[in-house]
């Protein structure tokens, strides 16, 4: 089980240093966050390992704004997501450089988180499936990656994804690929543990929440609970 916090672009250092002085990782789960790149050297070394929010596909180059694998594992990074849908929606990330990002970071010894998921049009049509056989099509299974469904609709929206609907999706996804899943979507403390239950949920990426110690520790030991079980 692992839950792994998206803080976007939240937190300054001293912001993540606050995180740390109060946040302790429960047992009995996996626990990673992933910050913006200038917050990262004050949160690795402090007992969570930490991933990157993105990566570039070469090692160097004139990619004004991008940084490279080699880079991030100079600071102790261990891991990045790739292909989140606000990197998709915003900055026009298309499947093909999701998949180069990630086959370079799995290359560089990082693991990696690939997001996929549906809009709320897509679903509406009944293309849920098609857009995710199509995200999934570029990625090859790989011991370091995992994938993350999130559908864009329960984005920051409060509007999860039932756990059934979340099951369906998760055991499409496992059947096109065979790497552990993530749910992303509006988890919450009030709604982790019955997602968190469903047997093809293998963890959360969490957004909102993960931001205040708090709530992300209360997902953290809803996910101890469920692995226990
Ligand atoms: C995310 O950023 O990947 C996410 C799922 O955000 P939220 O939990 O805020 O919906």
């Amino acid at each position: 089980m692992l839950i792994a916090g998206n803080w976007k672009m939240f937190k300054t250092r001293a912001q993540t240093e606050a995180f740390f002085a109060e946040f302790r990782p429960p047992p009995g789960t996996r626990v990673v966050v992933c910050p913006p790149f200038t917050s990262i050297d004050a949160a690795v070394g402090r007992g969570v390992p930490v991933y990157a929010q993105n990566v570039h596909w070469e090692r160097e180059g004139a990619y004004t704004g991008e940084v490279a694998a080699e880079m991030l594992l100079e600071l102790g990074v261990e891991g990045s997501l790739v292909g989140h849908s606000e990197r998709r929606q915003h900055f026009g990330e298309t499947d093909h450089a999701v998949a180069l990002r990630a086959q370079a970071a799995l290359d560089a010894g990082l693991r990696v988180v690939a997001c996929v998921g549906e809009t709320e049009e897509e679903r509406q049509r009944g293309d849920t499936e098609a857009v995710l056989r199509a995200q999934l099509s570029v990625l090859d299974a790989h011991r370091n990656l995992i994938v993350a469904y999130e559908p864009v609709w329960a984005i920051g929206t409060g509007k999860t994804a039932t756990p059934e609907l979340a099951q369906e999706a998760h055991t499409f996804v496992k059947s096109l690929i065979d790497v552990p899943v993530l749910y992303g979507g509006s988890v919450k403390p009030d709604n982790a543990e019955e997602i968190l239950r469903q047997p093809d949920v293998d963890g959360a990426l969490v957004g909102g929440a993960s931001l205040e110690v708090g709530p992300f520790a209360a997902i953290c030991e809803a996910a101890a609970r469920v692995a226990k079980l």
